[in-house]
Parts: structure tokens; C-alpha cells; sequence
């Protein structure tokens, strides 16, 4: 059967998860605006050759350096 209105065809699969991304998005920078966002933010940070907080063991996101180079020192130690 072709479901042609959206209202029968349950969940739309593309709505925004940004509640659910909150209540498991470790970023302690609590003033920003993309948080729970999780395409803005990946967005935001690639721009500037960042990761973004989710990345990151939670001591290591502490330090707000979501650089590349944070990134790959941590695997490098095993820490990731
Ligand atoms: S990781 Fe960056 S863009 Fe994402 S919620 Fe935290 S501060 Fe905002």
C-alpha cells in the first residue's frame, strides 16, 4: 500500500533529535546554541579543523580544545 500523507506513516525518520541528542551530548560549554543540534555542530566545528565535543573522553572535552591535533594525540596515548 503507497502511504501518500505523512500523518499515516508513523515518525518521520528526518525530524530533528535534537531532545534526545541533549540528554547524551557531553559538551560543558552550556551557553551554546547548536548544542542537542548535532549537524550544526559537527558543521561548526570542522570549519575551524575541530571535533566536536562528543569526541572526546569527558576530561579531554574539559580543556574546549577540540583541535584535530587533540584529537589524534589522544589516540595515539590510547586514550580514545
Ligand atoms: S561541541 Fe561545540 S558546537 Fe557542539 S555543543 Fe559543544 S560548544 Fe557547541
Amino acid at each position: 500500500m503507497e502511504i501518500t500523507n505523512r500523518r499515516d506513516a508513523g515518525p518521520d525518520p528526518m525530524e530533528c533529535k535534537k531532545p534526545r541528542n541533549v540528554d547524551v551530548c557531553n559538551c560543558s560549554y552550556e551557553p551554546c546554541p547548536r548544542k542537542g543540534v548535532c549537524c550544526d555542530c559537527l558543521a561548526y566545528h570542522l570549519r575551524s579543523r575541530e571535533l566536536p565535543a562528543c569526541c572526546f573522553p569527558d576530561a579531554a572535552e574539559r580543556t574546549y580544545d577540540r583541535s584535530f591535533a587533540h584529537f589524534a594525540r589522544l589516540v595515539s596515548a590510547n586514550k580514545i
